[in-house]
């Protein structure tokens, strides 16, 4: 990932576990991410992973029930 903390510039992020509000700001298209280096928490517009997820929609509108 190329995300950066917003604290210490490091890259070392990882995606952080989902919590009752996150779920709101994930209908905007936030996602929750957390430093490995200095445990700060962030959130970042996702932007890659939304080309992912229209493939995706894309792959299930194949099944029929
Ligand atoms: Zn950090």
């Amino acid at each position: 990932m190329a995300i950066k903390c917003p604290k210490c510039n490091e890259r070392d992020i990882r995606r952080s576990h989902r919590r009752l509000y996150d779920i709101v700001l994930r209908g905007i298209g936030l996602v929750p991410l957390r430093c490995n280096i200095c445990e700060r928490r962030f959130y970042r517009f996702r932007r890659s992973l939304h080309s992912h997820r229209a493939a995706g929609v894309c792959k299930s509108g194949e099944r029929k029930p």
